[in-house]
């Protein structure tokens, strides 16, 4: 058996290994080493993956979302509504830009944004929602526009764990994650679902206006060389990244399917263990299991499984031990502990079990049967 990781990067690049030296090899030849065509080709590909009106590539997903938010110049102090059951990025650049994010639940079952939460948390100085769609997962996208719209509000998808998700509208429409709200930020670091080989983001929109804007912010910017109309940031996709994400994109689907076939092999045997909550996909949204997530039912028993795994060579993470309103950085918003009891309580009691796009049969039975063993169960 090979050995185990949480995501096996080196397998995947090996069955790829040709094409993507290959395409290396052109940039290398070529020295478009900063904005080469490949980053163009690679931009239209994903436009027309997503069915999305505009891809403007960046140096990473916290990029992507930061420079969204500059692209609105909010006023300081302006609320910005974010899950605090999320990666901290989501978080950052929101208090970076010295907007004040306003902390809301996640739905336990589905680890995303709780609407009724965030509907009761907007104000007068609310000027935009931020869901992410975590572990792999649609927020409620239908009700979140609505909402948003009703209330004047702008919609900023985190889509860093999502790239390729659908989500299904009440009237039968599919979209891509990413793709409905004003506008969504995406992160190509190499463990996400179309990873490149370093880092590497990109801002999903269909509004002309704000793509103009968004272009000349990651340049410095800039519309036309030298002349700056706005402050900007240096933040570019590398052509090498470019390329590498380029000929991934092809496989992302397969990738996506494998992912599931993983996380199917894991519902199955897990819906058996009254120890664990196996996570739930909801019904407006496919999962393309960016993380395979679980609820152990007793938070005493997480980090000695934790542990007890790593002993016999089977990763897992916790994702995330702190929520944001806990985290030292954001003490000064003045959020304490019971202020989000969900969330406090999910932190608590959620583990993420290996899930890659090249898992082995034997190597998830041996998964399966170190966890089952911990629980002192056996299989079937
Ligand atoms: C990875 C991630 C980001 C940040 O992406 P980077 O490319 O690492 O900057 C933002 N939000 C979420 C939810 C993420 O998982």
């Amino acid at each position: 058996m090979k050995p185990i990781q949480m995501a096996d990067l080196i397998g995947q690049y090996q069955k790829i290994k040709d094409e993507i030296q290959q395409e290396i090899g052109k940039v290398l030849d070529t020295a478009t080493f900063i904005n080469g065509p490949i980053v163009k080709e690679f931009q239209a590909h994903l436009e027309d993956y997503l069915s999305v009106k505009h891809v403007i590539p960046c140096a990473n997903g916290t990029d992507a979302l930061q420079v969204i938010m500059m692209a609105y110049a909010f006023k300081p102090g302006a609320e910005v509504i974010v899950p605090s059951f999320t990666y901290v990025a989501t978080v950052e650049v929101i208090a970076l830009l010295g907007l004040k994010p306003v902390f809301v639940e996640v739905y336990p079952d589905t680890f995303n944004m709780n609407i009724e939460d965030m509907e009761s948390k907007i104000t007068d100085n609310t000027v935009a929602i931020v869901p992410v769609h975590l572990y792999g997962q649609c927020a409620d996208m239908e009700r979140i526009m609505k909402i948003a719209k009703a209330r004047n509000l702008k919609v900023f998808e985190d889509t860093a764990q999502a790239i390729g998700a659908d989500y299904t509208f009440s009237d039968g429409a599919v979209a891509k994650a990413g793709t409905i709200g004003d506008a969504g930020s995406t992160s190509f670091f190499p463990s996400k679902n179309l990873g490149a080989y370093g880092d590497g983001g990109a801002i999903t929109t269909n509004d002309d206006e704000l793509a103009a804007k968004l272009r000349m912010i990651v340049n410095h910017g800039q519309s036309e060389r030298y002349y700056h109309d706005s402050i900007g940031v240096n933040s570019r996709l590398d052509s090498i990244q470019a390329a590498i994400l380029n000929v991934k994109l092809k496989y992302l689907d397969d990738y996506s399917a494998a992912r599931q076939k993983v996380a199917k092999r894991y519902n199955d045997v897990f819906s058996t263990v009254s120890e664990i909550d196996a996570p739930l996909t909801a019904d407006f949204t496919t999962h393309v299991y960016h993380q395979y997530t679980v609820k152990l039912k007793s938070a005493e028993k997480r980090d000695a499984l934790n542990k007890f795994l790593a002993e016999k060579g089977v990763p897992s993470m916790i994702y995330y031990p702190v929520p944001n309103h806990l985290q030292k950085a954001y003490s000064y918003y003045g959020y304490k502990e019971g202020d989000f009891p969900i969330t406090e309580d999910l932190c608590s009691r959620v583990i993420s079990f290996p899930i890659h796009t090249e898992m082995e049969a034997d190597q998830q039975d041996f998964i399966i049967e170190n966890i089952l063993k911990f629980f002192e169960k056996n299989l079937g």
